[in-house]
């Protein structure tokens, strides 16, 4: 089976050739409202005649939780019953959907819990808009936007799926559909020095966000595996050759985790590393999962954020959204999924 949300308007028009031209045209408007066969005014011969082939909803929802902040979080369900994970946030400067980009990851980063069960496969574009467009028909009327920003920090390594998430960029930002702008696109990566480069030559307006979470590449690599492969100094590289070409300021996501990466020499070695380069650095607290690694506290936090203010970075706090509802990644999912196992065993 194939899936119409993989396909432009103008790649719709064009498998939809043997139909009235304005038919490829409500293909697409249904698809951005998340309706399935049934909700459209398709005519039935035709209906009967695409569901041979073709999938139009690919995704669904199969949980929502509603966090007191107001953050949603949804757990979704995909056409082969797999559970991926999406977040609806209210902020004041325009709602945000932080979406998934895979079905679980192969990044074996210790501290997340989207990686727990490996990688079952990635999400393909079309299912990236429809979790959009899911996520999006439940927060308002089908026919609006109801979110400015979306950011690929759900579960999943962005660059891991590199073809399907260029492509998403290209249906999310269609101007008949979504048309969202890609000033308001943040991509998260673990670092994948290779794709950054590749990246950066397609010129996208988007903000790259990097996980780096350590100060050195020893420490680094007992966190995160892709550290063996890529060492530190060549994602600055390759970051700043991004800066060059994209003239964007790229955001370091630096998540603190108690006496790991957390002392105030770790603030003055950001400080060292990022120096010649246009960035801001996003610190994080860890949401622990349950492993060894626990977290620095609030208070620790601000200390560190304002070592790095007093030492010139740009650098944020975080504000977590969602932590009474599994609000960091994979972790609903990685509960429900020890739900279902235990009820089946
Ligand atoms: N694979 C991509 C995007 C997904 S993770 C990447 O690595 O950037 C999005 C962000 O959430 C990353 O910075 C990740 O390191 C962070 N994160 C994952 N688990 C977390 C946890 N338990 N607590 C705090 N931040 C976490």
């Amino acid at each position: 089976m194939k899936i119409l949300s993989d396909y432009s308007l103008l790649e719709l028009k064009q498998i939809l050739a043997d139909f009235p031209s304005f038919r490829a045209k409500q293909v697409f408007d249904a698809i951005i409202q998340a309706k399935d066969y049934s909700e459209t005014n398709l005519p039935k011969s035709m209906i009967e005649n695409l569901k041979k082939d073709f999938i139009l909803k690919p995704i669904n929802i199969y949980k929502v939780l509603t966090s007191k902040d107001g953050t949603k979080k949804y757990l979704l369900s995909t056409y082969d019953n797999n559970l991926v994970e999406c977040v609806f946030l209210h902020q004041d400067y325009g709602n945000t959907i932080c979406m998934s980009t895979q079905i679980g990851c192969r990044m074996g980063c210790k501290f997340c819990a989207s990686t727990l069960n490996g990688l079952i496969r990635n999400l393909s574009a079309g299912e990236m808009l429809s979790m959009i467009a899911v996520v999006n028909a439940d927060n308002g009327k089908n026919s609006e936007r109801n979110f400015t920003n979306i950011v690929l920090m759900g579960s999943g390594e962005p660059f891991d799926n590199y073809a399907n998430v260029v492509k998403w960029l290209e249906l999310i930002t269609d101007k008949d559909g979504f048309n969202v702008s890609e000033r308001n696109i943040s991509i998260s990566t673990c670092g994948l020095v290779d794709k950054i480069y590749e990246f950066s030559k397609l010129n996208y307006n988007i903000t790259l966000c990097v996980s780096l979470h350590a100060t050195d590449d020893e420490t680094r690599k007992t966190i995160m595996p892709i550290a063996n492969k890529y060492s530190i100094d060549e994602i600055i590289k390759a970051l700043q050759s991004y800066v060059k070409e994209n003239k964007r300021r790229v955001v370091f996501e630096y998540c603190l985790i108690k006496d790991v990466n957390d002392s105030f020499q770790n603030a003055e070695r950001l400080k060292k590393l990022t120096e010649n380069l246009n960035c801001h650095i996003n610190v994080i607290c860890l949401n622990p999962n349950g492993g060894t690694l626990k977290a620095t506290t609030k208070h620790e936090a601000y200390a560190f954020v304002k070592k790095l203010n007093d030492l010139g970075v740009s650098a944020t706090l975080r504000r977590s959204q969602g932590s009474d509802i599994e609000g960091a990644c994979g972790m609903l999912r990685a509960k429900t999924l020890n739900k279902i196992n235990k009820k089946n065993s």
